[in-house]
């Protein structure tokens, strides 16, 4: 790992947890922190030193009020800049660098999503130092796990930069909690604004009443068995407000149209580890158990007693789904 810039002067120290620092770079929308960057604060609390989290855009201030209450933080560090409204890379990245310079942390930690994604490296390279990708878990400092190849194989990785910048599965953390403390805010007097090519012209958010995908408690997801989408339509939506459960789907039914693209859970897709996974006509192909097998209780539908997803299914149902579907939601309506 990271060989090609193990330079010869490069020295490897454990360095006391007093010396350490670490900024926590958390979401938010309309006006709250995002689910998603809570179990990024606890992940930053395993380093053992100063957690400080990082808020950007308009409404920085009043997501800080939020934040500063969560456990584990020690203080919480604003920019209230509308530039940073769409958390623009180009311009999220550089204010990133020069505020992490200044605040002399050793660990920079976000969450495994689309805003981590989009930062995260762009960061790393301009402080010329490895991200590490999808932190399952921290053994130390310098030392973390991650999934390789979809999940099937699982690394044990050592960075040697000084600064390790890290994105975290969040379903492999708690989420922080509320605390009686309330920790400090500041606004910092770091703003490079540096320009930023990329103009946001709009965005297109499927809409749903039903629970987020990313962090339902329950899914139930959707495959290919299901057929055509007025089928997916008819039976997935009744069975997951019966469960009150969040809707996923395999990237065969996204694929063919059956499902919204949002919606699709596995290596390319979502990863979820709800407390709960229903498995509607989905086979159980590795790329998509790499999104869903970590959830508490597995539970499956297929009609083909072979299919590979009964081999990670705490229960099986053999049967035609067409059948059994509409069975469960109402047995499951009757109470
Ligand atoms: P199928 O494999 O066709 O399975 C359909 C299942 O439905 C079968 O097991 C069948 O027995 C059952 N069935 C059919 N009719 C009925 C019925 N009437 N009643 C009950 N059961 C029935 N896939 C993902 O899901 N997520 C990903 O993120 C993802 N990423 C990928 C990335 C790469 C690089 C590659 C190469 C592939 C990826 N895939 C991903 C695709 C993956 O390999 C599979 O093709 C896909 O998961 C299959 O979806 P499925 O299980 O719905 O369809």
């Amino acid at each position: 790992f990271r060989a090609s810039s193990l330079a010869a002067s490069t020295r490897y120290f454990v360095l006391p947890s007093r010396l350490l620092s670490t900024l926590a770079v958390l979401e938010h929308k309309g006006g709250k922190v995002l689910p998603q960057s809570l179990p990024v604060i606890t992940a930053a609390t395993r380093f053992g030193g100063d957690v400080t989290a990082f808020l950007a855009g308009t409404d920085a201030k009043s997501v800080a009020e939020q934040v500063a209450k969560l456990n584990g933080i020690t203080k919480v560090l604003t920019v209230s800049d509308r530039a940073y409204d769409k958390s623009m890379p180009e311009s999220y990245a550089p204010l990133l660098v020069e505020n992490i310079k200044q605040g002399g942390f050793t660990h920079v930690v976000s969450a495994h999503s689309a805003f981590g994604k989009n930062i995260m490296p762009r960061l790393s390279a301009l402080l010329d130092v490895q991200q590490i990708s999808d932190v399952t878990e921290i053994k130390d400092e310098a030392t973390f796990v991650r999934p390789i190849y979809a999940g099937n194989a699982i690394a044990t990785v050592k960075s040697l930069d000084n600064i390790k910048i890290l994105t975290i599965r969040g379903t492999a953390f708690p989420p922080a909690e509320e605390t009686l403390d309330t920790a400090a805010i500041e606004e910092s007097s770091i703003n490079p604004k540096a320009p930023c090519p990329t103009e946001w012209i709009s965005e297109s958010l499927a809409k749903s009443e039903r629970p987020d995908l990313g962090t339902a408690t329950k899914v139930v997801s959707g495959g290919r068995g299901l057929k055509d989408k007025e089928n997916f339509d008819k039976l997935m939506p009744p069975l997951a407000d019966a469960l009150g459960a969040a809707i996923g789907a395999s990237r065969a039914a996204v694929d063919s149209g059956f499902a919204d693209n949002s919606l699709q859970v596995g290596q390319t897709g979502k990863v979820v580890a709800p407390q709960l996974y229903l498995a509607v006509g989905i086979s159980g192909a590795i790329q998509h158990l790499a999104g869903m097998k970590d959830s508490k209780v597995i539970v499956a539908i297929n009609k083909d007693a072979d299919a590979p997803i009964f081999q990670v299914a705490d229960l099986g149902l053999v049967a035609d789904l067409f059948a059994a579907v509409p069975e469960l939601t109402e047995k499951l309506n009757a109470g």
